[in-house]
């Protein structure tokens, strides 16, 4: 796929998903910056290990390198004073009684968007790029197409600026991810997947398994390494 001259803000948080989409951006933008959010999270694991994949992604390419930008981090304690869940207080993971695991943050995802794009309008970025998807998911609702849709037409009317917001995960599964990881990055994009990315909810970077770091029993930690499994599975029949 071509470059495009423009201007791209991704929401990165370190996790697998969003570093993929980071991958994905340096591949098609010509600057890239990244954002990420503080929101009090229980474990600032994935906020520590967020500068570390940003290195290793300029070392794996130079054009990459080249195009990397800025990093925001955006104070958002507020989201965690209003919230009541497993990633802002000592609530244990679980499924409550809406059919939600109680990781589920309120809304958090529309917050993030609103606050990238007030940043991408200051900056003159028409691009946002986000790790949201639909396929196996934990049916968080502000995960769904549908929202992020919606949500480009209202910040798009509301900051009468034009926003595309860009989900290259939407319709893909873990595998599925690893598998356009290789195809962005090959081995080496691979390997900081797995090495540098942060997923569990645990924050445990001390037990290391073929898909990475993680307690292996979290909701984060079963999806991801059943979507590594599936995806070595897929490798090995091509
Ligand atoms: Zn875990």
């Amino acid at each position: 796929m071509g470059l495009s001259a423009e201007t791209a803000l991704v929401l990165f948080s370190g996790g697998q998903d969003s570093t993929v989409c980071l991958a994905w951006a340096l591949d098609r933008f010509a600057r890239v910056e990244t954002v990420g959010f503080d929101y009090g999270q229980r474990h600032a694991v994935e906020l520590t290990v967020r500068p570390e994949i940003r290195d290793a992604l300029s070392a794996l390419n130079p054009d990459w390198a080249a195009r990397l930008g800025e990093d925001h981090v955006i104070d958002l304690a507020v989201l965690g004073q209003i919230s009541d869940t497993a990633l802002t207080r000592d609530v244990a993971i679980a499924m409550a009684d809406n059919g939600l695991p109680t990781t589920f943050v309120p809304g958090r995802n529309l917050v993030f968007l609103t606050f990238v794009a007030a940043l991408a309008y200051r900056r003159g970025a028409k691009h946002l790029v986000a790790g949201m998807c639909e396929t196996d998911y934990s049916g968080y609702p502000d995960c769904r197409d549908d929202t992020i849709k919606a949500m480009q037409v209202a910040l798009t009317l509301g900051m009468d600026r034009r926003f595309v917001v860009h989900t290259p995960l939407m319709w893909l599964d873990k595998a599925e991810t690893f598998a356009l990881a290789q195809d962005i990055g090959g081995e080496g994009l691979l390997d900081t997947v797995v090495e540098r990315t942060h997923s569990c909810y645990l924050g445990d970077r001390s037990h290391r398994h073929d898909w990475g770091y993680g307690c292996g029993e979290c909701p984060a930690c079963q999806l991801r390494a059943a979507g590594y499994k599936k995806w070595r599975e897929d490798r090995a029949r091509r």
